[in-house]
């Protein structure tokens, strides 16, 4: 932990990928900066990075990697060729493999923040008043009062609770104990089948658990395209993940090692029994104890600190960021841009945030990945559009690597070829989706994709002729007449 001054330009509460990257551009920018968070590792030490490095997108990827790999070996390495025998799992050794890159990641931030002259300190931070903050040290509970002209919220989120699945961290467990398994588990529930619950199901799933998603919304991955979101009941569904849609939880309890699931659906009530269920329902902003009530920080109905469009609180040089707010989507690459726009406008800069274009990954097998509208919004605007999907199995590239399901599809807007939204199933669904959100950054039409040069063979050609399947031009697809 670094020396503790009494007075800063810029305290930052919070080393997720809002904070630290928040505390690393204000330092950059010349200001003298501190970073308080409370998160402890199993061993009690401070570990940087938040969810995102400690109990999200990093570890949940490692996992999907690994057992991406454990699932190809047994599945498809024998239509390479590759006869693979014995294959053994050694779960501890996966997840100890997931635990180092979270290390590597965390000491990565620690050594940035210490080269850049930035205060770390493992507390608990308090808003007292605008500029003063109350730290509670985790090693020895010493409380103190530190001043900053700025003070920047960035105390991220935690996985939302319901009262009819009482957490116990052994038989129902939540997103964080999920990435921590000693075991697979024979048969594992799953109550939200949203981004988070699909990402868990299909990490347990490769490895051999029966998966039951519980979801009680009746369309699937409803913010997702629907066409997109078809696609991917159909291939998930193929894979084997059982997925009920409309199925309402009323009740979960621990019997004698296994849990009992009560839910209803429109064919009436149903129970399961599983050996675990995960909570996977969306996640709640960390504004509990964030604020002294005498502080007076203006929350919204649901604990999110209320903000305008950027970033400012109701308090004067306070500023919230990241999970902690509702404004855009709760994802790492929100945060991070809001961190940098928070520092910039500290420093006198203007660098505002185009909400309309962030980037959504699903990180399931294939991916799904989108940027701007859906084909159902527009149409419920009511705007004319145009439609050009190109299936990823009509590249050579998906042929050669075996990875044909997906498609890419984009909608722009029929009078002027803009760019309003790209949808992508698919293998490397994370990566493509790149070029469409620079496209759409840049203002670029359809058109402007379909006369770039796209290297072949690559899957990123299925872009460049979704683009020209706009027009019915798709170069390697039968003429649609
Ligand atoms: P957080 O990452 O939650 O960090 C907040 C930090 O503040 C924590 O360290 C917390 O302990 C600390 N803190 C809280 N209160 C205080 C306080 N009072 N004093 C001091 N410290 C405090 N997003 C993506 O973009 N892509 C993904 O693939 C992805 N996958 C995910 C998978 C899972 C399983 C989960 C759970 C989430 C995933 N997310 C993903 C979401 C992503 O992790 C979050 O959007 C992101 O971490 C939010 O960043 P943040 O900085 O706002 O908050």
């Amino acid at each position: 932990m670094s020396k503790i001054d009494s007075s800063y330009d810029v305290i930052v509460i919070g080393a997720g990928p809002a904070g630290y990257v928040a505390a690393i551009r204000c330092a950059q920018l010349g200001l003298k900066t501190a970073c308080v968070d409370n998160w402890s590792n199993r061993l009690g030490q401070p570990s940087l990075g938040g969810t995102y490095i400690n109990a999200g997108c990093i570890p949940s990827l490692s996992l999907l990697e690994s057992t991406r790999l454990y699932h190809i070996i047994h599945h498809e390495a024998s239509s390479h060729g590759i006869l693979v025998n014995d294959i053994k799992l050694d779960l501890s050794r996966m997840i100890g493999r997931k635990d180092e890159i979270i290390e590597n990641l965390n000491q990565q931030i620690v050594d940035i923040f210490a080269s850049n002259n930035i205060s770390c300190i493992h507390g608990h931070g308090r808003l007292m008043s605008p500029g003063q903050v109350e730290i509670t040290r985790i090693d020895n509970g010493e409380v103190s009062v530190i001043s900053a002209d700025h003070v920047i919220l960035a105390a991220g989120s935690k996985p939302t609770e319901i009262p009819c699945a009482q957490i116990d961290n052994e038989f129902i467990i939540d997103s964080n104990t999920a990435l921590n398994l000693k075991d697979v588990p024979k048969r594992l529930g799953i109550i939200g089948a949203g981004v988070i619950g699909f990402e868990l199901g299909g990490i347990w799933k490769r490895l051999g658990s029966e998966v039951i998603l519980l979801e009680a919304q009746e369309n699937f991955l409803n913010t997702a395209d629907q066409q997109i979101a078809k696609e991917a009941y159909r291939l998930y569904t193929q894979l084997g993940l059982d997925i009920r849609l409309g199925a309402r939880v009323t009740s979960a309890h621990k019997g004698s090692k296994k849990v009992s699931v009560e839910y209803q659906d429109t064919d009436g009530s149903h129970s399961l029994r599983l050996d675990t269920l995960i909570v996977a329902t969306g996640r709640d902003p960390n504004t509990e104890n964030l604020a002294a009530p005498e502080a007076d920080l203006l929350l919204d109905e649901n604990g999110f600190v209320h903000v305008d469009e950027n970033c400012n609180t109701s308090l004067p040089g306070v500023y919230a960021i990241g999970d902690l707010t509702l404004l855009g989507p709760m994802l790492a690459h929100k945060g991070l841009e809001e961190g940098v726009s928070v520092a910039e406008q500290i420093a006198g800069k203007e660098n505002p945030i185009n909400y309309s274009i962030i980037p959504s990954v699903i990180y399931t097998d294939p991916e799904i990945a989108w940027v701007g509208q859906t084909e159902q919004a527009l149409r419920a605007i009511g705007d004319p559009i145009k439609i050009g999907v190109f299936p990823l199995k009509a590249t050579g590239r998906a042929q050669a690597i075996g990875k044909t399901d997906g498609m890419v599809k984009i909608i722009t807007h029929a009078d002027t070829d803009v760019i309003l939204g790209v949808h992508i199933i698919g293998t490397n669904a994370s990566e493509l989706i790149a070029e469409a959100v620079l496209a759409m950054e840049f203002s670029a039409s359809a058109e402007d994709l379909a006369r770039t040069i796209h290297a072949h063979p690559t899957i990123s050609e299925a872009m460049h002729e979704a683009a020209l399947a706009l027009d019915n031009r798709a170069l390697h697809l039968p003429v649609k007449h």
